[in-house]
């Protein structure tokens, strides 16, 4: 393995190295078919068995039922914000958002477009806890939560009980954990933190759910269509599908998702430990909602924060930044983070803090 940057990026994120020297190998020559992964035709068959093949990893791994249907649509999650509603909040319907933090409130913002909004439950301000309790609306089409929101650094640990079909925004959680698929009617995610590279986007939705749909949108607008033409209605993006297969082959190969959660838990719980003891570093998130995915902190001095990110890029630590919306720093340790990293990072704090840096 070569000696790579520690990369904290939020997404686009680090991806295990195994899957990117495959991907090498398969930008010439997919499978021994003497032609690259960009240029065989989707209709082919080399194409058509990646495309079987990471449907069936997706449905091992995350042990899917054929009551959910395993989509791949060409675009990011923010695509589904307005895709959710349009096919599902009809006229004189309520949808139920949860108010989690700056993705939550886009979905909710898009979701406005189309028709009537709850919001059932609210962290706001400071959006550093899921909401203690939910209130919801008296008949709603579905309800709406981010599983981990990415840039506040919390995450729900475990859905919210609702009286309706749970629609989840899965982007920064996605195959970190097992799946919690009971009462979701749909799960999205946007592939570039977990999965794979930006630009596509896996649905697992539950087919009588997608059937419930609107009718009158474009063909691409609606989830029934990707079911139905098994994601081919146009070409779909070839590579992104080819490398989520590649990354979930990863995943089982590591021990799938029980394997990935206990690994995740031990990384995060590594920089938590350490904030908690530190004089200098303060965690954002409360405890009980602290995600394993983001870990967002501040310096008690932005100096401090400047020094270190700083240092921090000196090192071959990049990417750890926070997002502009809530300042200090960010730690993204997603599936393919190395666990070495995380002890890389609490050392150099450690260092910035007693000033040995
Ligand atoms: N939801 C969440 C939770 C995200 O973290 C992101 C991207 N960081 C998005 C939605 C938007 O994804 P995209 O840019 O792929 O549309």
């Amino acid at each position: 393995m070569s000696q790579r940057t520690l990369n904290f990026s939020s997404g686009p994120a680090t991806l295990p190295e195994e899957v990117l020297r495959n991907a090498q190998t398969a930008l010439l020559d997919l499978d021994g078919s003497g032609i690259g992964i960009l240029e065989h035709s989707h209709r082919g068959k080399e194409f058509g068995r990646v495309l079987e093949r990471t449907e069936a990893l997706i449905r091992e791994v995350g042990a899917i039922g054929d009551d959910y249907a395993v989509l791949f649509v060409t675009a990011g999650a923010t695509h589904h914000f307005a895709m959710v509603p349009q096919n599902f909040l009809g006229v004189g319907q309520t949808a139920d958002y949860c108010d989690t933090g700056v993705w939550s409130g886009k979905a909710i913002e898009e979701a406005r477009r189309v028709g009537a909004v709850h919001v059932a439950g609210t962290s706001a301000p400071a959006y550093a806890a899921t909401p203690r309790a939910l209130t919801f609306s008296p008949a709603p089409r579905y309800v709406h939560y981010t599983s981990n929101e990415t840039i506040y650094g919390t995450q729900w640990s475990a859905p919210p009980n609702a009286p309706a079909p749970l629609v989840c925004d899965a982007s920064s959680d996605i195959f970190s954990r097992p799946l919690a698929l009971a009462n979701h009617g749909l799960v999205y995610a946007g592939a570039q933190k977990n999965l794979g590279p930006s630009g596509i986007s896996l649905v697992i939705a539950k087919k009588d759910f997608i059937a419930t749909g609107a009718t009158d949108l474009p063909p691409l607008a609606q989830y029934r269509t990707y079911a139905a033409e098994a994601s081919m209605h146009n070409t779909p993006n070839t590579f992104g599908i080819y490398i989520i297969g590649e990354v979930v082959a990863w995943i089982r190969a590591q021990g799938g998702l029980a394997a990935m959660a206990e690994r995740n838990e031990r990384k995060a719980k590594v920089v938590y430990d350490f904030l908690d003891q530190s004089k200098a570093w303060r965690g954002h998130a409360e405890p009980a909602s602290r995600s394993r995915m983001n870990i967002t902190f501040r310096g008690t001095t932005k100096e401090l924060e400047a020094t270190m990110l700083e240092r921090a890029e000196a090192r071959g630590l990049s990417g750890l930044k926070g997002h502009r919306s809530v300042g200090g720093l960010r730690a993204s340790i997603y599936n393919a983070f190395p666990e070495e990293g995380v002890h890389r990072l609490v050392e150099l704090l450690d260092e910035v803090e007693h000033g040995r840096a």
